[in-house]
């Protein structure tokens, strides 16, 4: 039996016709600036998300460091919302390679501009870390898909703009927000200093991200992006299939929306979850596990056996994350799957 694989939006295959792009893509060496394809893409990016240059780079998590390295120094305080994958999932790189401290605020993938005060050190203060960058994720992976407004964005910005800290926005899925709010990714990202967007994840591509902002910042970028070991040569083979996802595979992620509505609807009938349907609007379903259910790596083993992927956020967290791959029949079985499994 082949599983039902919903460990992540990661798994996604390149489709037939976007090798066909990769395959037939004109290359060049993009460290001379000679690649057209990645050129064409980098300006494609910059355009839609409403910024004036745009930098290829390999992954999500290199644009994020990037980012970092390029808009705060070595001290600096950088107030993240919480649980956001720049403080869970880059395996410490943050302070490493930036040598910035990060300060967890809000909630439910949410700061305010209220919070974000709140929390902000001032430069110059004899015992503060200055917080030189404010960093949001839209959406919001462990918060379970969350989306943030364009309303809630622009107030955080402009807070941020009057006290001299940067912005930027991990938007890994803010395709995945542009369909669930209905706003062109350019209304989304233009509140933001420096703005990250990924293809490897819901648009199915094998790989790649990019950094967007002023020419200025990005032609700082360029240099750390060579000092992370991220500058490549024909990587216009990859742009070919991130300019396929774009004219091809967003329009079709209010199925993956749609779908994980319907699973998380099946997985809220076991008494034993903590869920509540009505905040999945995107294509992630985080849900907690109630005091007399199994723990998160049972649910994950027992659905396993059952022919169903998911992941074990923590100890009693469990995440399911629907994409091309997976129809609406399987994302249906899976949220069956998932309520048996948590019972008992
Ligand atoms: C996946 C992800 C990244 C990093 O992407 P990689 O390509 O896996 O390095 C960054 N931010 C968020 C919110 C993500 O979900």
């Amino acid at each position: 039996m082949i599983p039902i694989d919903l460990r992540s939006d990661t798994v996604t295959q390149p489709s037939p016709a976007m090798r066909q792009a990769m395959a037939s893509a004109l290359v060049g060496d993009d460290q001379f600036g000679e690649d057209p394809t990645v050129n064409a893409l980098q300006e494609r990016v910059a355009s839609l998300l409403g910024k004036e240059a745009a930098l290829w780079v390999p992954t999500g998590t290199m644009a994020n460091q990037i980012a970092l390295r390029t808009l705060t120094r070595p001290g600096d305080e950088v107030i993240v919302t919480r649980e956001s994958h720049l403080a869970w999932h880059e395996t410490g790189a943050a302070s490493a390679n930036a040598g910035v401290q990060l300060s967890e605020i809000g909630r439910g993938g949410v700061l305010t501009a209220d919070e974000f005060l709140a929390a902000r050190k001032p430069r110059g203060h004899m015992l503060f870390p200055p917080t030189t960058l404010v960093s949001l994720e839209n959406t919001h992976n462990r918060a379970g898909g969350v989306v943030l407004s364009r309303a809630l964005s622009e107030a955080l910005c402009e807070t941020a703009r009057s006290h001299e800290v940067a912005t930027f926005l991990d938007g890994a899925r803010l395709w995945n927000a542009t369909i669930a709010l209905g706003e062109p990714p350019s209304a989304l990202s233009s509140p933001f200093d420096v703005v990250t967007v990924a293809f490897s994840k819901g648009l199915g591509a094998p790989g790649g991200s990019l950094l967007a902002g002023s020419r200025e910042v990005i032609a700082r970028a360029v240099r750390y992006r060579r000092m992370f070991g991220g500058a490549m040569r024909q990587a216009g083979i990859f742009a070919a299939a991130a300019l396929y996802a774009i004219d091809h595979q967003v329009d079709r992620l209010r199925e993956d929306h749609s779908n994980a509505r319907a699973l998380a609807a099946r997985v809220a009938e076991s008494p034993q979850v903590q869920l509540d349907p009505a905040t999945v609007c995107t294509n992630i379903v985080v849900f907690g596990l109630a005091p007399g259910a199994p723990d998160a790596p049972m649910v994950v083993a027992r659905a396993k056996g059952a022919g169903v992927l998911v992941i074990a956020f923590g100890p009693r967290t469990v995440r399911a994350v629907t994409h091309r791959d997976v129809t609406r029949e399987q994302c249906e079985r899976a949220g069956t799957v998932l309520a048996e499994v948590t019972r008992g």
